[in-house]
């Protein structure tokens, strides 16, 4: 054996070895690392049977066995360049799915199998000889259809693979960029070794990439122990952008559209890379179908609701000025999905102000409207009006009927008394089977026959249920503060109350009017 020969399968052997072991250490240690790691172990080990394989196939002393040992060559080397660009896609956090393994390893699937039947159909080598010079182990070889598809796809993986690697360059911060360079020069020298192979410009009848990868693995030996390749890896701006859960679009200095991220396509369907350079009122009205509710400026904060696809949202949209690298000002505009909690909050405030049964105010909600209206009604100098109603021997009905029934009553009474009453007026429950109802602007008059209105309408009203029909009257205290008096809504709640207090002690179903001590 020469010493050319020797020092080739000194070098291939070498690159084996160190793959094995980048292989083995990654594997024992796959637990610590991210889940690159998984990817790198196979990749490595597919590396390394290219490597071993040529090693041995470079000891071969006839063609037999330089064909057997091309044969195993093929289970690492068409598998080795698209793992490598999957190892990398997965590094820079692209998304790999199983379409994606399956769509890579295709080509390198039916390049194994072209090598281990090429003496069928000679569609991978067209010619595969001992070189006639050389001898053994040195080949003699001539391409087939087959072998350029393969090469093809070789180098797209390996070029692919550098240029993603090349393309994330300035987004990094310098503490990963020993990773990118090992990443990117792993690619790089055995891409030219093999173009150089395939013009003619290494040395004859020997496939010279296991021994310049044996420098590539060195490299990410290095990056493995110098930069902690496996253990952390740079998060791509990109998918920082793309995983904020707001919408955030981005314009120039003169408001044309020049980024959004993929919440922002999520909220907007429309919204395409075509609109790039597009004015925002124009991306807008392409987007919502109307002009942007206002002018577009720094600091601008506001809800605006939008109707797409049939469903109304609200979003939040502020805006905050951005610094690019040109030193022009541009401007992002956020949009944060606040429709549900807008919803729970109408949500919350309906809870807090109206009674669940018969939804109408509640005694809190009551209470509030009435203090403002009352101190509306002192400053026109109208007239107060306040009446309690409570329904009469409301306990018999839940002890003959039962609670549910009872409830029913309670809305019954509710809806009946609705249809005599005007928007002006605030109608609230005021505890289990009371009610209140004031307003301003009636004098005395007018708030008594109101109420013995609704006495005569509630008795004329029978509620009809499964239980049989239950009529009900109802009692009212009527208490009105004048144009000039000072009474606080307490004291004319009192006065009513005492009214009401009347009107059941003199038998029920009947309107009492406060008249005084
Ligand atoms: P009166 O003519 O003197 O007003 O007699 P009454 O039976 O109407 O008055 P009382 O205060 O003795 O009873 C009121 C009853 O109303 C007692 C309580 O169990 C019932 N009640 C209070 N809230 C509710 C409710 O939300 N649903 C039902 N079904 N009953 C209620
Ligand atoms: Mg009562
Ligand atoms: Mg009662």
């Amino acid at each position: 054996m020469n010493t050319e020969l020797t020092a080739y399968i000194t070098l291939a052997c070498t690159s084996g070895v160190i793959n094995l072991y980048l292989c083995l250490y990654v594997f024992v240690k796959r637990y610590n690392y991210t889940n690159i790691a998984n990817i790198f172990i196979v990749y490595t080990a597919s590396i390394a049977m290219y490597c071993f394989a040529s090693a041995f196939g470079l000891m071969a002393t006839n063609l037999e066995q330089v064909k057997l040992w091309t044969i195993i060559q093929y289970i690492g080397l068409p598998f080795s360049p698209p793992l490598g660009l999957l190892f990398i896609m997965k590094y820079l956090g692209i998304k790999i799915t199983k379409k994606t393994w399956i769509a890579f390893l295709t080509i390198p699937f039916i390049s194994m199998v072209m090598v281990a039947t090429n003496d069928l159909h000679h569609f991978h080598y067209r010619v595969f000889e001992v070189d006639s010079v050389l001898g053994a182990p040195y080949i003699q070889q001539e391409i087939g259809i087959w072998y350029v598809i393969h090469g093809i796809f070789t180098f797209s993986c390996m070029f692919v693979a550098f240029f993603l690697v090349l393309s994330r360059w300035r987004e990094t911060t310098k503490i990963y960029r020993t990773q990118l360079i090992s990443l990117m020069f792993g690619q790089l020298l055995p891409m030219i070794t093999a173009f150089l192979y395939l013009i003619g410009y290494t040395p004859p009848g020997v496939d010279p990439v296991p021994m310049v990868l044996c420098f590539s693995s060195l490299l990410y030996l290095w990056a493995i122990s110098s930069s902690r390749l496996f253990t952390i890896t740079p998060i791509a701006k990109d998918s920082i952008f793309n995983s904020i859960n707001d919408g955030v679009i981005v314009l120039d200095e003169s408001n044309r559209l020049i980024e959004f991220n993929q919440a922002s396509k999520g909220m907007f369907p429309p919204l395409t890379k075509s609109m790039f350079g597009m004015d925002f009122d124009k991306v807008w009205f392409e987007l919502s179908g109307e002009s942007f509710p206002s002018k577009l400026e720094i600091a601008f904060h506001r809800e605006i609701k939008l109707e797409t696809n049939n469903s109304k949202r609200i979003y939040q949209v502020r805006t905050s000025s951005l610094q690019q690298a040109n030193n022009s000002k541009g401007l992002l505009i956020i949009f944060t999905d606040i429709t549900e909690l807008k919803r729970l909050q109408v949500k919350l405030e309906h809870q807090a102000y109206y009674d669940e049964l018969t939804q109408i105010f509640n005694r809190r909600a009551f209470f509030q409207k009435c203090e403002q209206e009352l101190a509306e009604a002192k400053k026109y100098s109208l007239p107060f009006t306040v009446i309690l109603i409570d329904i009469d021997y409301f306990k018999k009905v839940n002890d003959t009927f039962g609670h549910d029934v009872g409830d029913q009553l309670l809305v019954h009474v509710v809806k009946t008394c609705q249809t005599q009453l005007n928007e002006e007026m605030l109608f609230a429950r005021y505890g289990g089977e009371e009610f209140v109802l004031a307003w301003k602007g009636s004098p005395l008059s007018e708030s008594e026959l109101l109420a013995n209105q609704l006495c005569r309408h509630i008795e004329t009203q029978p509620l009809i249920t499964t239980e049989g029909v239950i009529t009900v009257t109802i009692s009212s205290g009527v208490a009105v503060a004048t144009e000039d008096s000072e009474e606080t809504l307490h004291q004319l709640l009192n006065k009513a109350d005492k009214a009401l207090y009347s009107a059941k002690r003199e038998g029920r179903n009947q309107v009492r009017v406060y008249v005084g001590v």
